[in-house]
């Protein structure tokens, strides 16, 4: 079998057919011809179809745990990796797998960077139902996501948390990986999307992580049976990598907060910050904080009273130096502003807005039972918020914002959404997603928790 050719002085690639036809059969792939793979794949080495076979093989099969750790070191080494040692305080972050109106890293960031630590954030732009944390912010005047490596350090020292983009260095086999993925039916693979989270997060060079896994039919993950598997691995991957990591699994079937699209996120982040903002929102940032406060060996382990998600007397929630104060009494909000500035960005610029507004009525009156998080993130998208392809721009000005949430009464003509639109032609379609996605009865629902379950190494 012909190998593929290696430039001068790299090593040879591996034999990709056999590679295919063993996991296609079963077997085990081992670690060498792994990184042998990933190596030739990210120069040029290995055509898209090899590669494209495997992934399927691999969506069929799985990876063990040696194969996963293998393929998750071998992606990282496709790249850099930033070296975070300088940096004054113990750094620690989150991945969250995405949810309607999850707007949280706005918050938490600042939060935990004004509780002592160190937050490097890198985040990507979203595909799908609303902008991803990048393009949240890019709604602020004047704020840049792109810095270098050396500015990211320097704000880290200096600010005590960074949201910017992960430059193309930064495990670039992802990449390529996952827009194969995405054209080849294999994105749905637990050990697939692990590596690929934990390949850009291990190579972030944060000492410490937290995974919010979301789920619910707003979310990547709708069973709960694979958010569990999927934060396991995650978790795995992280100790096995010595990032100390944890998750929580936390409920997505509702948006979270009131608002979904880009600037009216970043407008219900601010008052979450300035102490304001949804409950919710404000549990499930909380609960993440206190996580990445014990990560980062600054705060107690959660879990006291009332544990998974419930403060209980003694929790950090009610100490002064817990995250709780620290949104209460401006401190994380004063971090913020001093986050945008670093970046270019006013803080105090009003955020655009939409020039057309339009509201959906509740058809009855009574206890608004459900308002479904994927026909609001399809409605917002259908608006402008998020993009369908990676090439696309999104609108800033776009989404939906619920001015009702499950467990409200509602009277019959209320209005329960209001969509908001530069474009007043996007709202036919926005509100024909809506058709269903609202439910009054006569009972109010039953209150379900937040945060599902905490998973640990
Ligand atoms: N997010 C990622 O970064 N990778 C995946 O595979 C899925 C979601």
């Amino acid at each position: 079998m012909a190998e593929p050719p290696a430039p001068d002085g790299a090593a040879p690639g591996p034999d990709v057919a056999s590679l295919i036809r063993a996991k296609r059969d079963g077997q085990r792939l081992a670690g060498g011809d792994i990184r042998r793979l990933m190596a030739a794949y990210t120069r040029g080495g290995v055509p898209d179809e090899q590669m494209a076979a495997l992934l399927m093989a691999i969506y069929f099969r799985g990876l063990d745990r040696a194969e996963l750790r293998a393929w998750t070191a071998a992606m990282v080494e496709s790249g850099g990796r930033l070296d975070l040692a300088g940096v004054p305080a113990p750094t620690v972050d989150k991945h969250s797998t995405g949810g309607v109106g999850d707007k949280v890293s706005l918050i938490l960031a600042p939060l935990v960077a004004s509780c002592g630590a160190a937050v490097p954030q890198l985040s990507g732009r979203g595909l799908g139902h609303t902008g991803g944390t990048l393009d949240k912010l890019e709604s602020v005047p004047g704020w840049r996501a792109t810095l270098s490596p050396g500015e990211m350090r320097s704000l880290l020292g200096r600010v005590g948390c960074v949201i910017c983009a992960a430059g193309p260095g930064l495990a670039p086999a992802d990449r390529r990986l996952y827009a194969l993925r995405d054209v080849t039916g294999t994105v749905e693979s637990i050990p697939l999307i692990a590596s690929s989270i934990m390949s850009k997060k291990i190579a972030e060079g944060t000492a410490a992580l937290v995974l919010d896994v979301k789920v619910g039919n707003g979310a990547f993950m709708r069973d709960l049976g694979d958010a569990r598997l999927l934060a396991q691995t995650m978790v795995t991957l992280g100790a096995e990598h010595g990032v100390r990591t944890s998750a929580l699994l936390t409920r997505m079937d509702t948006p979270l907060g009131y608002a979904a699209g880009n600037a009216v996120e970043v407008e219900e982040a601010v008052a979450t910050l300035r102490g304001g903002g949804p409950p919710d929102l404000v549990a499930v940032t909380l609960a993440l904080a206190e996580e990445m406060l014990w990560l980062a060996g600054l705060g107690p382990e959660p879990g006291g009273a009332g544990a998974p998600g419930g403060a209980g007397p003694d929790s950090p929630r009610d100490s002064p130096a817990g995250p709780a104060a620290a949104l209460a009494d401006g401190r994380a909000y004063e971090r913020y502003r001093a986050m945008i500035t670093a970046q270019g960005g006013d803080p105090d610029a009003p955020l655009p807005r939409a020039a057309y507004a339009t509201a959906v009525p509740a058809a009855a009156s009574g206890w608004l039972r459900r308002l479904d998080a994927l026909a609001v993130g399809r409605a917002a998208w259908l608006l402008g918020a998020g993009r369908a392809r990676k090439e696309d721009s999104v609108s800033a000005t776009a989404g939906v914002v619920c001015l009702a949430k499950p467990g409200d009464r509602v009277k019959e003509r209320q209005p329960l959404l209001e969509l908001r639109s530069d474009e007043p032609a996007r709202f036919g379609p926005a509100v024909e997603a809506l058709a269903g996605a609202l439910e009054i009865g006569p009972q109010p629902p039953s209150g379900q928790p937040l945060v599902i379950e905490r998973i640990t190494p």
